[in-house]
């Protein structure tokens, strides 16, 4: 019901399980995904510009001096990663919800652009559970998932920046309900009054004109 789309950030350590929890928030159709660019090699399975925007450090690097980037971050990895303006900004014009899946630094940028941005922290329910699911992917060495860890503690340090937290349970009750408990905050969201004002006055508009 708000008047314009509102802008979802979702982050939270790799293993939290954050994409999962999107791609079932997406069957919902509430919600417009914003795709990400990177410079990082495609991963098997991964689409062109359904994953990610893949491209080269030279391409990045013009977009981010020609201010194409709504928001950026250099990863542990060494590579880059970015919202394009355009993609999020035409989904916003277009009154779409819009949902970013990027980092904490990544959006703690956006929400200085834009302050009602709405930041949702998903955590795993133990460290040992996030280290367990990290090391049963099996793809990556011992020193990249110390890395992934330390990057994760550092990410959970921030959280007091963001407004909600969710928690992903172990097994696929765990996606449905991780994915209702961010239904609801959206819900929740779009009914705040500041958000409604139009609404409001049209609704106060009417009462006074029959009481007049
Ligand atoms: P991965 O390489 O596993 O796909 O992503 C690595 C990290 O980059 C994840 O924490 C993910 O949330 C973050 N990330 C993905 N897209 C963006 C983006 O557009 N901006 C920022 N700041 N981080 C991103």
């Amino acid at each position: 019901m708000a008047e314009h789309g509102l802008i979802f950030v979702i982050s939270g350590p790799s293993g939290s399980g954050k994409g999962t929890v999107v791609d079932k928030l997406l069957e919902s159709n509430e919600f417009v995904l914003s795709v990400s660019a990177t410079t990082r090699a495609m991963r098997t399975g991964e689409i062109p510009d359904k994953s990610y925007h893949f491209l080269s450090r030279e391409a990045f690097e013009e977009q981010i001096r020609n201010n194409g980037l709504l928001e950026y971050n250099r990863y542990v990895t060494g590579d880059y990663y970015g919202t394009l303006r355009s993609e999020a900004e035409s989904a916003i014009a277009a009154g779409k919800d819009l949902i970013l899946e990027i980092d904490v630094n990544g959006g703690l940028q956006v929400r200085e652009k834009y302050p009602d941005t709405i930041l949702i922290m998903m955590i795993p329910p133990s460290f040992q559970i996030l280290e367990h699911r990290l090391r049963s992917r099996g793809t990556e060495s011992e020193e990249k998932i110390q890395k992934r860890l330390q990057v994760a503690r550092n990410e959970l340090s921030q959280m007091h920046n963001y407004d909600y937290v969710v928690c992903n349970q172990e097994g696929p009750d765990g996606i449905e309900a991780a994915a209702k408990d961010i239904l609801e905050i959206a819900h929740a969201e779009r009914q705040r009054l500041d958000r409604n004002r139009d609404l409001i006055r049209s609704l106060l508009n009417q009462e006074t004109k029959r009481g007049e």
